[in-house]
């Protein structure tokens, strides 16, 4: 999960919302991801995403039976549907999303008996360090946007002024 919170890092200074992945078999490394869907023009580009196609290119195989996903927050359902086809033995994840968790959140994609691969989920594993990391992430977006705001409210005053020069 550490390596998921570096992953997520790298996600945070490219300005996009701070998720991170890593897959892993036993104790090897195959591949990490962090979300850039802003960056990708990508709306598949979820650090999930990003680190099942790697895997998957490095294991030259779609299917990864075997592997454990690592996740800084818990997948949505775009996520969950991957992992079920790349046959992901287990999923962990940190941080629960009450808007798009597909672990149970919002829906339960894996308690479904009808979707016939079942992954083992834990969810909650270093939770409020996950949250913390998304939590500071917007809280800094919130104040950057307001920043913003009345720099072009004070913009706006300057324009207001006929003839002088800006
Ligand atoms: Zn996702």
């Amino acid at each position: 999960m550490a390596l998921a919170q570096a992953a997520a890092d790298e996600a945070r200074a490219a300005g996009e919302v701070p998720v991170g992945a890593v897959l892993v078999r036993g104790d090897e490394v195959i591949a990490t991801g962090f979300n850039h869907p802003i960056g990708a023009h990508d709306p598949s580009a979820h650090a999930e995403m990003v680190a099942l196609r790697a895997a998957a290119q490095v294991a030259q195989n779609y299917r990864l039976p075997g592997c454990e996903l690592y996740v800084t927050l818990e997948p949505c359902l775009m996520c969950a549907g991957a992992i079920m086809h790349a046959r992901i033995a287990r999923v962990v994840f940190g941080a629960r999303d009450p808007k798009t968790g597909a672990c149970g959140s919002v829906v339960d994609a894996f308690a479904n008996p009808q979707l016939n691969h079942h992954t083992e989920v834990t969810g909650g594993v270093l939770e409020s360090e996950c949250g913390a990391a998304l939590k500071s992430f917007f809280a800094e977006r919130r104040r950057a946007s307001r920043e913003a705001r009345a720099a072009a409210r004070a913009g706006v005053g300057a324009q207001s002024k006929p003839g002088e020069p800006l």
